[in-house]
């Protein structure tokens, strides 16, 4: 049971714990010691006190905390974790020496094995709550052989320590102060070397890091990407200026590093990614922009192609700074056969792939159908998916440009009611779908649905409209895509009833 230990651990009359009508209340500074229930969608600890509910960043579940109000409300409170009483059982030390002050990992204090359980069991909650579902059993997820290093892009912001030296590293969560740090244990290694090698072109040559207050300055991002089929490496700078002073000096410095010497073992964590990369297309990205947003419009090649290649199957992909695509390579190939095997195709099928991106999921389908459709809101993502499709020789794909609530019930309307669909693929951002989407989708009366969903909530929601309207779930299967975040990506088939 939970108790109230007084403020710095000393009685206090007004902050009951209990008020007459049985409501509790607390304030500011108070202390309590409470057990932790659950994670939060943010991965804060949650405990509750008759049914108050306190929310503990970096507690754990089943932890016993002694907390501090910071800011207390009506129905909730945030609580400062100020001494772990006894520790949950799925505590671990993180990997990470940075994993506490840096916004980029939020679970990297909890073992592997209990992030995937938590992550299940998140699903599981959902369906149940929200889609009122009482039959359906979420599979184990499928997680990462190795959840480290496992990105495969990164963007990291440029600027100066107190002592004015360069630094790279991520922003401190919620904030936009550097913490400095090169060897980030979720991303490609190769970053590290390229980051230390961007530093000494810049020290040597005199040339500034961004700064966001005076708006002054030139480097302001390092833009790394990587494909894991083929090694190839882009580096692309993000610049407050028209040039790259020097640019010569950044591409031999570049070439000259060694991708692979910090490969392999690092903080005692093996990685098992291409030890042949290399660096194959050089760029610099501009934004003079007073903004947040990271990259410009506008790309030169400095040396190298404007894209580097990847293959997600025998399907090929250009990948430019600009273009969206899936950061967890091994996690989305799994996943992307998944998906084939949940649409099932025999080859003569009409798929429509709703919010497809550059088409990935599109293209990997193609292979198999009669006519893949695909419908993305970003323009370029479509001029994107059109490229790969022209890439791939795959003449059997279509992609329209536009919200795919207004293109796929418009298509519908024009073909008087006769558009038809034998599979959709649905993988929405996290708010989900419309339900002008879904009806249209229902009246397409497609025998198998396959949600791609990085949202349990809102797939909960949208299944429970599908079923509603004579579709039944098969099966749900998550993935973890990006191991020591809260992210929750789940695949289900929904199939109709009557076929
Ligand atoms: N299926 C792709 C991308 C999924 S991410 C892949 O596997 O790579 C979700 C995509 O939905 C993004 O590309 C986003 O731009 C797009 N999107 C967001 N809102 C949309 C809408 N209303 N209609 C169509 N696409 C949308």
């Amino acid at each position: 049971m939970p108790g109230y230990i007084g403020q710095s651990g000393t009685e206090d009359k007004n902050a009951a714990l209990q008020s007459e009508n049985n409501i509790f209340t607390c304030k500011k500074n108070d202390e309590f010691i409470i057990d932790i229930e659950d994670l939060g969608t943010d991965g804060e600890g949650i405990g509750k006190i008759q049914g108050y509910t306190l929310f503990v960043k970096d507690a754990l579940t089943g932890d016993k905390v002694r907390v501090k109000i910071m800011k207390a409300k009506k129905k909730y409170a945030y609580a400062k974790l100020l001494e772990i009483i006894e520790p949950s059982e799925w505590r671990t030390e993180p990997a990470c020496p940075v994993a506490k002050q840096c916004g980029g990992c939020q679970l990297q204090h909890c073992s592997y094995e209990k992030q995937l359980e938590w992550k299940r069991k998140k699903i599981q909650d959902c369906l149940n709550r929200i889609g009122g579902f009482t039959d359906i059993q979420t599979e184990p997820v499928i997680g990462m052989d190795i959840p480290y290093y496992y990105r495969n892009k990164a963007q990291f912001p440029v600027g100066y320590d107190k002592d004015g030296n360069i630094v790279t590293g991520f922003y401190a969560g919620r904030t936009h102060s550097i913490i400095p740090f090169k060897n980030c244990l979720v991303q490609h290694p190769c970053s590290s070397a390229i980051l230390e090698t961007v530093t000494k072109y810049m020290e040597e040559n005199k040339v500034s890091a961004y700064n966001e207050t005076n708006h002054k300055g030139i480097v302001r991002h390092i833009l790394i990407r990587t494909a894991q089929a083929t090694g190839e490496v882009m580096v692309c700078l993000i610049i407050n200026a028209d040039k790259l002073p020097y640019a010569d000096k950044l591409v031999k410095m570049l070439l000259e590093c060694s991708l692979s010497q910090k490969s392999g073992n690092i903080n005692g964590i093996n990685n098992n990614f291409n030890e042949n990369s290399f660096i194959k297309s050089i760029c610099i990205n501009i934004n003079k922009e007073n903004t947040n947003v990271i990259l410009g419009n506008s790309i030169e090649v400095l040396y190298g192609t404007p894209y580097i290649t990847d293959y997600i199957g025998e399907v090929v992909y250009h990948i430019s700074p600009l273009s969206f695509y899936q950061v967890n390579y091994g996690q989305t190939v799994r996943l992307y056969e998944k998906v084939m095997e949940f649409a099932d195709l025999k080859g003569d099928e009409v798929v429509w792939d709703l919010y497809c991106g550059i088409g990935t999921i599109s293209l990997f389908l193609a292979q198999k159908a009669a006519k893949v459709c695909g419908v993305e809101i970003v323009p370029q993502a479509v001029d994107d998916a059109r490229e790969n499709a022209i890439l791939n020789n795959m003449e059997n794909t279509e992609f329209f440009n536009g919200a795919a609530e207004e293109i796929v019930p418009l298509q519908y309307e024009k073909s008087g009611g006769k558009l038809k669909a034998d599979i959709v693929t649905l993988d929405p951002p996290r708010k989900g779908c419309d339900e002008k989407l879904l009806n249209t989708v229902v009246n397409m009366e497609p025998a198998r649905i396959v949600y791609v969903s990085c949202d349990p909530a809102t797939l909960a929601r949208d299944l429970k409209y599908l079923c509603n309207k004579g579709y039944e779930v098969g099966k749900v299967q998550p993935y973890d895509m990006f191991g020591q975040s809260c992210h929750i990506e789940t695949v289900v088939l929904i199939q109709r009833k009557d076929t």
